[in-house]
């Protein structure tokens, strides 16, 4: 049994899907080693384990919408796209989403998935409450204000197993998608911040292969009126963003207004999203650090695009989850959906590295990364864990070498 992108083969015994909540608490219970399987999107050895695996996928949909319209309360086995449709279907919408709409909603919330936009914080920052069973099974609820609950909402699944979450929502909304080409280098410079602060979700894409930005996807609420995007020129029809790739696998563009859930990711659920055949990493810096870390990319721009499919730009506000990349910041995220070879990529995302280390880069944790991230919190996150899971059942090497 392997990941999404084939890289990585688990280690577990034996895979467990349970059916309903006591199944879960009766599995985590009785294990001594055990981790929780999300959709298997993330890139590196997060969620392997030489014991247990546990798919909450099983367990049955829950979809409920609070009486004041505010919240809603999910499972923790449900995807994105299935959750953003039922949404949807009752005029309510989640704040943003990640490019794909494949990915399980607790495994996103765990690593702090994000999607883009000045405003907008990463997907864990909607997460008003959750359920986790514990590693003696026991089930705890935290809601938003309790002491522990900043630590335990993007976790690693390093606590236990989330069953549920409950997400703040909104009225639905239309959004209307648009792709420019040939952002000149000099726009970038000078107008970098305005350019990020075009839509409601603003994504910049780079081969690095040139000076500028190849295409900026901007997704807003009001109609794009002028010829040009600071220079860039509108595409003649739709495109993918991962050169070469059909252009059908992609949500709608040209302007066409239509729903919040299939405009802000860019994949469709039902294509295969990127390229598939891939690895990718990803790495946060301060907003107020933005035209230095890109510079510095810069920098390194060939040995970059010697293993690159893609670059994207994306922006990120601040929150107070203890293991976000955006705690404490606003951010730019700079991610690279690099070529589906492993010794190839790792040498020069540690270049990488090594160039953005002068701005505090933080790396997205279910992607791929070579050094000891220095998250400020990680120590009070280690201390929580350990309250949660003293015999460390939920431990694996990945959170070994992580955690203090
Ligand atoms: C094509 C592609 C595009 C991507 N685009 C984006 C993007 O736009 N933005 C972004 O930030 N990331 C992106 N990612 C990364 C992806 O969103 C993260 O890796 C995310 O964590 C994957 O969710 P998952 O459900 O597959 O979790 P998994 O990879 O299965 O698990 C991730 C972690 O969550 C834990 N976990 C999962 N479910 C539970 C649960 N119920 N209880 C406790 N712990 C749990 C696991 O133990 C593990 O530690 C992308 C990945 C791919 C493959």
């Amino acid at each position: 049994m392997t990941n999404w992108a084939g890289n990585i083969t688990f280690g577990a015994r034996r895979v467990l899907r349970p059916r309903t909540l006591d199944e879960v608490r009766d599995a985590v219970a009785s294990a001594t080693e055990l981790r929780v399987l999300g959709s298997g999107h993330s890139f590196n050895r997060l969620a392997d384990t030489a014991g247990d695996l546990l798919s909450l996928a099983g367990l049955p949909r829950v979809v409920e919408i609070a009486a004041d319209r505010r919240t809603v309360r999910v499972d923790g086995g449900i995807r994105y796209g299935e959750l953003a449709a039922r949404l949807h279907a009752e005029g309510l919408a989640l704040h943003n989403m990640a490019s794909l709409p494949h990915i399980s909603v607790a495994g996103a919330v765990a690593t702090a998935t994000h999607g883009s936009g000045v405003r907008h914080g990463n997907l864990a920052t909607a997460v008003a409450g959750i359920e986790i069973v514990r590693a003696d099974g026991d089930l705890v609820t935290l809601s938003r204000g309790d002491a522990d609950f900043p630590g335990a909402v993007a976790s690693l699944g390093a606590l236990g197993a989330v069953v549920a979450l409950t997400l703040d929502v909104q009225p639905a909304f239309e959004l209307r998608q648009y792709v420019f080409e040939n952002l000149p280098a000099a726009s970038l410079r000078a107008h970098l911040d305005e350019i990020l602060a075009a839509g409601y979700s603003v994504s910049l894409f780079t081969s690095w292969t040139g000076t500028g930005i190849d295409h900026a996807w901007v997704k807003r609420l009001e109609p794009f009126t002028g010829d040009t995007f600071f220079g860039a020129t509108p595409a003649d029809g739709p495109r993918n963003v991962v050169p070469g790739m059909p252009a059908e696998n992609c949500t709608e563009q040209g302007g066409v207004p239509g729903p919040w859930h299939e405009r802000l990711p860019h994949f469709r659920m039902e294509f295969t999203p990127s390229s598939g055949e891939e690895l990718q990493s990803e790495f946060h810096v301060p907003r107020s650090h933005a035209s230095a870390a890109l510079e510095a990319v810069a920098g390194i721009r060939e040995r970059v695009a010697s293993v690159l499919q893609i670059c994207e730009v994306r922006t990120i506000a601040a929150d107070d989850l203890w293991l976000s990349p955006n705690h404490g910041r606003d951010s730019l995220a700079l991610h690279f959906t690099w070529i589906a070879d492993t010794e190839a990529v790792l040498p020069v995302v540690a270049d990488l590295e090594r160039a953005l280390a002068p701005f505090d880069a933080r790396p997205h944790l279910g992607k791929v990364f070579t050094s000891a991230p220095a998250l400020p919190r990680l120590a009070d996150f280690a201390a929580l864990a350990r309250r949660f899971d003293p015999a460390g059942k939920f431990r694996n090497e990945f959170l070994d070498r992580l955690l203090p």
